[in-house]
């Protein structure tokens, strides 16, 4: 436990309005949006300016206690929540938009503005901001950045990091940085930017985030097209991408996910077809109707049962929220919910989701699938109950089976939700042991008490005084 004079301390610094220690905040922020995980900090606080945000990383290395910065908390790796010994540093009240360039088509924001309002402010201008995760309506651009989330646009836009031009962030020892700026070209230095991006939370605090913003599509026309199984919509994947189209969405769902978002959303799905994508083109009027065209010519060559075209804004919206709500849908299935986010090359499409369909039927698990088909980025997800130790083992153990699986089609065990807790024991597979011994010296470097989100992406022995362990076996025994 933090020792009661130092959090008087941190109570000073951020006000005493901005400070709690009460088992309700403590609770509320001893998890998000992953499950299993949870752990009580011994206090939340809300800075409201980068001094104090200054002043609490030098009180947490002198005093040895970890900081964990969050923002709405809709991780799915764990990033968020707090470690033992730690105080959780919230920063949704950061939520102005600073400046929006129209000469330069940028936008400096706040890390605690909604990922929504970004896209919505640009809008005004007829600009875009593509990036939209699935929780585009809660999650915070801060959390985004930390995590380089994507999202259902990322097949043609890009995910987060391909929008980030510049950066404010306040580092584990208590300096203020600033990095980038509006040069469309700039390789002065180091590319901290690319660094930062994805850092997890584990190498700075940002404070002010600059984005690039595009012109908006002129058109935009949305399909949903059903398979009689999920190999012939992935086979339909691998055959659109392949024929020089990039869709601005294509997305996958299962039967198990279409059965669950069809009773929870009512929005009018065909629950006996096995697989569908829903498919979006934009761009200008001849591009879309040719996209549209050749769409149809492959999902026609790869078995589609039927191929829906959205009539209006009103019905392509009704389609596209059948997959915005998948995993809420699942979730209300059972009392815990693992969801993943394996990725493989988009030719390895088909064979990832005939392999997730046999260690599904080997180790007897419920399983949902969906995901960000365009990109190979799947959302496997396991409907199962951690009060169950038997189940929750075969549900670990399917998804050993799946990163293994995707490791070996060349792929990784997370396109878009991080390694934060969830997935650091699979880190190894994809980097070996030098590698992950490179970014651990990384973060010792810029992190010589290991305060600033300890324990996320790889195991580091705390307060560890200038000593790298040596192998990851040595590692692992130092638990977090
Ligand atoms: C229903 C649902 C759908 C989702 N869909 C998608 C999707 O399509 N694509 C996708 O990529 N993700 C998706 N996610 C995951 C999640 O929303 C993203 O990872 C998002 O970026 C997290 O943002 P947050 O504000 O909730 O951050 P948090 O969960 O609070 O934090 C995430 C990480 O960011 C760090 N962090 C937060 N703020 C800062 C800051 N200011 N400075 C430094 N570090 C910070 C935290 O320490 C933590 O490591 C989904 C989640 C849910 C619940």
């Amino acid at each position: 436990m933090i020792k009661e004079s130092v959090l008087n301390k941190i109570k000073s610094i951020v006000g005493k309005e901005n400070f709690s220690d009460s088992q309700e905040h403590r609770i509320v922020y001893s998890y998000d949006a992953t499950p299993v995980f949870h752990q009580l900090p011994d206090a939340v606080v809300f800075p409201n300016s980068v001094e104090q945000i200054i002043e609490i990383m030098k009180v947490a290395n002198e005093e040895k206690f970890a900081v964990i910065p969050r923002g709405a908390g809709t991780g799915l790796s764990g990033g968020s929540i707090p470690v033992e010994n730690s105080i959780v540093l919230v920063m949704t009240k950061w939520r102005k938009i600073l400046e929006v360039d129209i000469d330069n088509q940028t936008i400096l924001v706040e890390p605690g503005v909604i990922t929504e309002t970004i896209d919505i402010e640009a809008m005004k201008y007829n600009l875009f901001y593509p990036p939209d995760p699935g929780s585009i309506k809660v999650c915070t651009i801060g959390g985004n950045v930390a995590e380089n989330a994507g999202g259902l646009r990322g097949l043609k836009y890009g995910v987060t990091k391909n929008y980030v031009m510049g950066l404010e962030f306040i580092s584990p020892t208590g300096e203020l940085i600033s990095i980038g700026g509006k040069n469309y070209k700039d390789v002065a230095g180091y590319n901290l930017r690319d660094v930062m991006v994805g850092s997890e939370g584990t190498l700075g605090i940002f404070t002010k985030i600059l984005l690039r913003i595009i012109p908006r599509p002129k058109l935009s026309r949305t399909l949903l097209a059903a398979f009689p199984s999920a190999v012939d919509s992935g086979k339909a994947v691998a055959g659109i991408t392949s024929s020089s189209i990039i869709p601005s969405m294509l997305e996958f769902l299962d039967n198990t996910t279409i059965k669950c978002v069809e009773d929870y959303a009512k929005v009018g799905l065909d629950t006996s077809i096995e697989s569908l994508l829903i498919i979006e083109v934009d761009g200008k009027t001849s591009e879309v109707e040719d996209d549209q065209k050749k769409i149809l010519e492959v999902c026609e060559k790869n078995n589609a049962l039927y191929v829906k075209i959205a009539r209006d804004e009103n019905e392509a919206n009704r389609l596209k929220s059948a997959r915005r709500s998948a995993f809420s849908a699942l979730a209300r299935v059972s009392p815990t919910t693992i969801l993943e986010d394996a990725t493989v090359p988009r030719s390895k499409l088909p064979e990832m989701l005939e392999k997730i369909q046999q260690i599904v039927k080997e180790e007897d698990v419920m399983l949902g699938n969906f995901g960000h088909a365009g990109d190979g980025n799947l959302h496997p997800t396991c409907l199962t109950d951690e009060r169950d130790k038997e189940k929750l083992h075969r549900a670990e153990k399917t998804f050993e089976r799946i990163f293994n699986e995707a490791i070996k089609l060349g792929g990784t065990i997370t396109g878009e939700h991080g390694t934060g807790l969830a997935k650091k024991q699979f880190l190894e597979l994809q980097f070996g042991n030098a590698g992950i011994e490179f970014m651990m010296k990384l973060k010792q470097a810029l992190d010589p008490n290991n305060i600033l989100n300890p324990g996320k992406i790889f195991t580091l022995k705390p307060k560890c005084e200038g000593k790298l362990p040596k192998s990851i076996s040595e590692i692992k025994n130092f638990e977090v």
